[in-house]
């Protein structure tokens, strides 16, 4: 007998690109699972900001509501001189390399913000939103960003980036080598998968960064299906997926209710090579 819990309908829908609180996210756990159980989805991947914080209480509650879950995390990796984001499906968020790479991250990025914080205060800058911002979290860059945004000290994300590496000495491009990433990602048995490449300042992903990145590094996957893809990009990711025989993955990016969007239901079967990769059967049409 099929194992339930790893199986899902032909018609089933997903969404395998979701923030909480745990990043930048407004979703709680609780919050989350209540609207993707409303819009019908079976399957969901939680993926913070190098933190995989939310994985398990998201878990528990999915499993409860019959919403099948796969581990989720998106790396600030950099290639080619330039940040980009990884997704990692499906790892054993328990297996040694895997774990210190993902903690590693975690606490780079916490250490930065407190020195960033107190820096600010040091040098007698008023980001009196600094406090909402944080919301009694660890605090990351993304929030000291995000403050400094809301309290005119920067006009944008990048700028406000700028601010903290060149005004206050603190650099705040916190990643990873992306071949790095993928072997430890690869070590804990998960799919590695470019996020957004159609979303990338200055440039998209094109054909020619893929094949020399791929000369370089064995990624497994691209997000094709993503929200501000146009269709020519769609087309062009997932002609470039089939090409390299790379898997698919669809996701909304929603960080909270109607930020910028709500969870979406991608169809399951655009994506089965990747569920099945990460234990999860799609069951035959008919
Ligand atoms: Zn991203
Ligand atoms: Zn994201």
């Amino acid at each position: 007998m099929p194992d339930a819990a790893a199986t899902l309908p032909s018609d089933a829908t997903l969404d395998l690109h979701l923030h909480t609180r745990a990043s930048d996210g407004r979703w709680t756990p609780e919050t989350l699972v209540e609207r993707v159980a409303a819009l019908g989805l079976r399957a969901i991947a939680v993926a913070d900001h190098d933190t995989i914080d939310a994985v398990a209480p998201v878990a528990a509650l999915a499993a409860r509501r019959g919403i099948a879950l796969i581990t989720g995390v998106e790396l600030s990796v950099r290639w080619d001189e330039r940040q980009w984001h990884l997704l990692v499906y499906g790892a054993d968020l328990a297996e040694p390399t895997f774990r210190a790479l993902v903690d590693e991250q975690r606490r780079r990025h916490i250490e930065a913000a407190a020195r960033a914080i107190a820096a600010l205060r040091a040098g007698g800058y008023s980001v009196p939103s600094l406090d909402d911002a944080v919301g009694g979290r660890p605090p990351l860059p993304i929030y000291v960003m995000d403050a400094l945004i809301r309290d005119d000290l920067a006009p944008t994300i990048l700028a406000a980036n700028a601010f903290v590496t060149e005004r206050l000495g603190i650099p705040f491009y916190i990643d990873v080598p992306l071949a790095r990433a993928v072997a430890a990602a690869h070590a804990g048995g998960g799919q590695t998968v470019l996020a957004h490449p159609g979303r990338y300042e200055p440039a998209p992903l094109g054909a020619g960064d893929l094949a020399r990145l791929l000369a370089a590094v064995p990624l497994d996957g691209l997000e094709v299906d993503y929200p501000t893809h146009t269709p020519e990009q769609r087309a062009l990711y997932a002609g470039l997926a089939d090409r390299h025989g790379l898997l698919r993955s669809a996701g909304s990016d929603s960080h909270g209710p109607g930020r910028p969007r709500d969870p979406l239901p991608y169809p399951a079967a655009a994506v089965a090579p990747l569920l099945e990769r990460c234990g999860l059967r799609l069951q035959r049409a008919g």
